[in-house]
């Protein structure tokens, strides 16, 4: 007796979280890992945003808010969204979900099904393709090149079209290349979505995590007619080092917003009610600690793009945003799983293999962790590329 569900049965856990969990076994048992695999801030959540919870709890904030989310939190996801992305929304388009992620599977839901297409530029974030397939439509990937900066074109996006297509998804900052799209860029796809009516949802969790001269642009803000077609999905894990909190959420067209709500009513109803009095804390209050986080991450940043420029037989793209470097491999003939098994049983270095994202040619190193573990990492990277 097959006891799993045929469509879940076809779907593979995270690579991601399998690759971090394996470091931080290493670790236990004593191994000096220099883990690259983490997809999370390594600093600490800050401590008003804390405070505010703790006052919630003592407070008898803990029971049920409304399943799209305390009211007083969705105002203030409007007034953010209207102070940095010019975006004008009511309360009743916005639902707070259990994590950005959870926002992605509820957007992902609200509008696809079977017969629907839902177009991925690759490397993508890996959670995507299996999302849309648990919905029952089909993941349609679009190969990105390097030489672009890992961004889908106009003329990529045309290509992967059929009379099928119903959505696609964009990250910017993203996750796991740190490309950043810019606004004639967005421009660009955001008019041929809406000649074709398809939907956009617009993943920007790394929204605050940018860097030199890149500019975050919500695809939504550029015209109406855009943000009618455009699910946005925004959160605090990244912004604010929040990843336990599970706070995230969408600003939607009113019909598209009220299909989310239904699915949240059903099934996880609204998160914790004293961590959306953390994230209301989190909007309400000052914006250094957001500053403060983006510099150290340019910092590691900076010092990384430096270090695998001069390393043999690997190229990057310069990231503009998040916090990842995407390494291509090709030159060393060997896939990327491979690649990070043997870099993690020999050197104790840990990053997340390519295949992960649609891309089996590289390796993603996340720059969550301190500055002493990226040298010592990048020290031990580059003598496993030499010994290649
Ligand atoms: N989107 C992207 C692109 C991400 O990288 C992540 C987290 N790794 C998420 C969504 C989910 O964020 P959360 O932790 O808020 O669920």
């Amino acid at each position: 007796m097959d006891f799993v569900s045929s469509k879940i049965a076809e779907l593979a856990p995270s690579i991601t979280l399998a690759v971090t969990s394996q470091a931080a076994k290493m670790k236990k048992d004593g191994i000096d890992v220099c883990s690259f695999g983490a997809g999370e801030p390594d600093m600490d959540t800050p401590q008003h945003i804390k405070d505010a919870c703790i006052k919630a709890l003592a407070e008898g904030k803990t029971k049920y808010t409304a399943s799209a989310g305390l009211l007083e939190l969705r105002e203030a996801i409007c007034a953010k969204l209207k102070t940095d992305n010019k975006l004008d929304y009511s309360p009743s388009q916005i639902s707070v979900n259990c994590g950005a992620k959870h926002s992605c599977y509820n957007a992902i839901l609200a509008a696809c099904g079977p017969g629907d297409e839902v177009i991925i530029p690759s490397p993508y974030w890996t959670s995507y393709p299996d999302m849309v397939r648990i919905a029952g439509a089909t993941p349609v990937i679009v190969e990105t090149k390097q030489e672009n900066g890992w961004k889908m074109t106009p003329e990529e996006f045309e290509e992967a079209m059929s009379p099928a297509t119903k959505m696609v998804i964009l990250n910017s900052p993203s996750n796991p290349t740190g490309a950043v799209y810019t606004r004639e860029e967005l421009e660009k796809i955001g008019e041929i979505a809406a000649s074709e009516d398809i939907l956009i949802l617009s993943d920007e969790i790394y929204e605050k995590l940018i860097y030199d001269d890149a500019e975050h642009i919500s695809i939504a803000s550029l015209s109406k007619e855009l943000q009618d077609l455009t699910i946005v999905v925004n959160g605090f894990s990244k912004a604010y080092s929040m990843t336990g909190w599970r706070i995230g959420y969408t600003a939607a067209p009113k019909k598209l917003a009220d299909a989310i709500d239904v699915i949240q009513s059903h099934t996880t109803s609204a998160p914790a009610t004293f961590a959306q009095y953390g994230a209301l804390a989190a909007l309400q209050g000052d914006t250094q600690i957001i500053e403060d986080m983006r510099q150290e991450f340019d910092l590691r940043r900076g010092y990384m793009l430096n270090r695998f420029s001069k390393i043999s037989n690997v190229s990057v793209v310069e990231p503009k945003g998040a916090f990842y470097f995407l390494v291509n491999i090709g030159k060393m003939g060997i896939k990327s799983m491979n690649f990070s098994e043997k870099l993690l049983s020999r050197l104790h270095v840990a990053v997340v293999p390519g295949i992960a994202f649609g891309a089996d040619d590289t390796v993603r190193f996340s720059y969550a962790c301190s500055l002493d573990v990226i040298k010592k990492g990048l020290d031990r990277f580059e003598e496993f590329c030499r010994s290649h």
